[in-house]
């Protein structure tokens, strides 16, 4: 499981949006679209991360010690 979220501080520049469609929507300030697959857009997500001018966008692979299913 990869964990994806936004911490305050977001400028709503529109970057991660620009880069990541599928996953961002920047209206008041960036979100998460509800559907977004993670997965999927992993290397738009990565590039968002990077470009983000205020670096509030974090990502973090989930160490669930509990289940080793992978
Ligand atoms: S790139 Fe960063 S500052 Fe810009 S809209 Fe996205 S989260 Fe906000």
């Amino acid at each position: 499981m990869k964990k994806l979220w936004i911490e305050p501080g977001c400028i709503t520049c529109g970057m991660c949006e620009f880069i990541a469609p599928k996953v961002f929507e920047v209206t008041d300030i960036s979100h998460i679209k509800q559907n977004a697959d993670v997965q999927e857009n992993m290397t738009e997500i990565e590039q968002a991360v990077i470009e983000c001018p205020v670096s509030v966008i974090k990502f973090q692979e989930s160490c669930d010690l509990e289940s080793s299913e992978e």
